[in-house]
């Protein structure tokens, strides 16, 4: 059985084609720039790679690009469309309704269209991309794997703001929490290598990468993480500010004349690595720069740390004590100062036993195996 992956941003449209028998990628790319003159595919089948620039209007003609590529008489992974058994979508939010994976009907792709109010930079182009891929693929499953799922099982006392309550019910403002599909995926592969039941295991799992969450996973489920209702809560990351004080938000707008729309570029574009240092949202510049003695990439570096390290505190507390601490993505599985600083900061909190588990991230595989049983499933 052959799976393709679709995960839909705000102008990309990243895929993946699965072998389900082999458990192997059979090609990968992404198409950029759509609605832009200068758009393009990115195209990769074993050790080939070729980018093909063409104009595409919208995630129809995207994900038609991308089908032709994946059957071109030449370079193609397969000989024909009909040999993509199904598809599995990343959707970034469910709500408190979708708390696992599932197979898309009418009722759950309206949902998804009605959710976008909860994350109107992500929803809609799952949406587009779902709307798109059932055209051109009427007959298949498709399967919506959320990002909030997995953190679904987190309890009331740490999902709840300090707000009103009628927030909650008229809003639904609450922490939600992302990155779900990551921090499911590499609780699973820490439990494979320490060689012990996942529902037997306390893990915290760090989410380290151009966005950045930490989640508490007992036993399996989420019991806390550090994004919010939206994923600008928690820690600092590459362009968003993480945690502030709620009043500054009000402060900022009188003191610098800025719109709400203004505040929200600010905290969420022009904030964390890049608003701190001045450089770079990217860690591996500012590691250089570090290097070479600038203040204010050191700075940027150890703010980012020390959250880290605050949140692993707080979720030890929360799970009594951890059996491992995941590092993973950009971040988490490339910077040994992380490692070493955790290790000096919390060495003694953490106990003999316990491990740190570098774990490279694969949310597309964990989406390709979702489908794959719900697919099964059906048949
Ligand atoms: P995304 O969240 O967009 O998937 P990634 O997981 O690719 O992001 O992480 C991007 C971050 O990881 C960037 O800050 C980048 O600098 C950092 N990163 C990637 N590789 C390295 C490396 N070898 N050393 C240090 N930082 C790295």
């Amino acid at each position: 059985m052959n799976i393709l992956i679709i995960n839909c941003g705000s102008s990309s449209v990243k895929y993946q084609l699965f072998c389900m028998r082999k458990m192997s990628v059979l090609a990968r790319g992404i198409a950029e720039k759509i609605g832009c003159r200068d758009s393009y595919i990115s195209y990769q089948k074993a050790n080939a790679s070729i980018r093909v620039k063409v104009y595409f209007k919208d995630y129809f003609t995207a994900i038609s690009k991308i089908v032709d590529l994946l059957v071109h008489p030449q370079k193609g992974a397969l000989k024909s469309k009909t040999e993509i058994n199904a598809i599995g979508h990343r959707v970034v939010h469910g709500a408190e309704e979708f708390k696992s994976s599932l197979v898309i009907n009418k009722y759950a792709l309206e949902r998804i269209k009605y959710y976008g109010r909860l994350a109107p930079l992500h929803n809609p182009p799952a949406y587009n991309g779902i709307r798109a891929a059932l055209k051109i693929f009427p007959r298949i499953k498709q399967v919506a794997v959320f990002d909030t799922a997995f953190h679904q099982t987190m309890p009331e006392e740490a999902f709840m703001y300090g707000l009103p309550y009628a927030f909650y019910k008229k809003y639904g403002i609450r922490r939600y929490g992302f990155h779900g599909t990551s921090h499911r995926y590499v609780a699973q592969q820490a439990a494979k290598i320490l060689r012990r039941p996942l529902n037997k295991l306390k893990l915290i799992s760090c989410h380290l990468g151009n966005g950045c969450s930490i989640a508490a996973i007992k036993f399996g489920r989420s019991i806390d993480t550090s994004m919010g209702f939206t994923p600008l809560e928690g820690l600092l990351m590459g362009t968003r500010c993480g945690d502030i004080d709620p009043a500054l938000v009000g402060y900022i707008m009188e003191k610098g004349q800025y719109s709400i729309e203004d505040v929200n570029a600010i905290m969420n574009r022009k904030s964390g690595l890049l608003g701190l240092s001045g450089i770079s949202n990217d860690m591996r510049d500012l590691l250089a720069q570090r290097r070479k003695g600038n203040k204010k990439a050191k700075l940027a570096i150890d703010v980012f740390i020390y959250r880290v390290i605050k949140y692993i505190g707080a979720y030890l507390a929360a799970l009594n004590g951890a059996d491992a601490i995941i590092l993973t993505a950009g971040i988490g599985e490339n910077v040994a100062l992380i490692r070493q600083r955790i290790k000096k900061r919390l060495g003694n909190i953490l106990g003999r036993n316990f491990k740190m588990l570098v774990i490279p991230t694969d949310e597309e595989r964990l989406i390709a195996l979702d489908t794959f049983k719900l697919v099964k499933r059906r048949k």
